[in-house]
């Protein structure tokens, strides 16, 4: 049976967010996550692999998203198979100060000032140009689709608007 764990009630969600929605679940095809969810031994990256080793995107709980808040902490690999649950969680989120939002695209941005709340080290071009290859042009372009969601929604991203459109160019765009 198909279930939709990550849904909000439909009136809240606005037409674009449900076709950006659309758009993401259609680059995304569930798969299930066999490779490193990420290696550290402590209490928090170990239930991180508990929740999500073996599972797809579609999957996860919400209430285990709206804890962890953005895709930190996690392998290249897991940021693959989990980023489409994060995106559309925040999407579906109609919070004015939508932390994950906010989160999720400090994590697929270069070294966005005062990101150190999120968890894990901001990331840099390099590496981010590293993750953007694992993903398809397809899913390139919905993520970038999702950033230029993000940068019309969120004040707070609005003051990044120049960052983020740099990422989507330079990372989000080529790989
Ligand atoms: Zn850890």
């Amino acid at each position: 049976m198909a279930h939709t764990p990550l849904r909000y009630p439909e009136k809240l969600i606005s037409s674009h967010s449900k076709l950006l929605i659309e758009r993401i679940r259609e680059a995304f095809p569930p798969v299930r996550c066999f490779g490193v969810v990420n290696d550290c031994p402590c209490e928090e990256c170990t239930e991180l692999r508990v929740t999500l080793q073996r599972r797809s995107w579609d999957e996860i709980p919400a209430s285990f998203i709206d804890l962890r808040r953005g895709p930190g902490l996690l392998t290249d690999t897991a940021v693959h198979a989990f980023l489409p649950a994060f995106m559309s969680r925040a999407i579906e989120d109609p919070a004015l100060d939508n932390i994950t939002l906010q989160f999720t695209v400090y994590s697929l941005c270069p070294s966005l000032p005062e990101d150190d709340d999120p968890p894990g080290r901001p990331p840099t071009i390099d590496r981010l140009q590293q993750l953007a290859r694992l993903f398809s042009p397809a899913q390139r372009a919905a993520i970038r689709a999702f950033l230029d969601y993000a940068v019309h929604r969120d004040k707070c991203l609005q003051l990044q608007q120049l960052q983020v459109e740099q990422a989507i160019q330079t990372v989000w765009k080529t790989g």
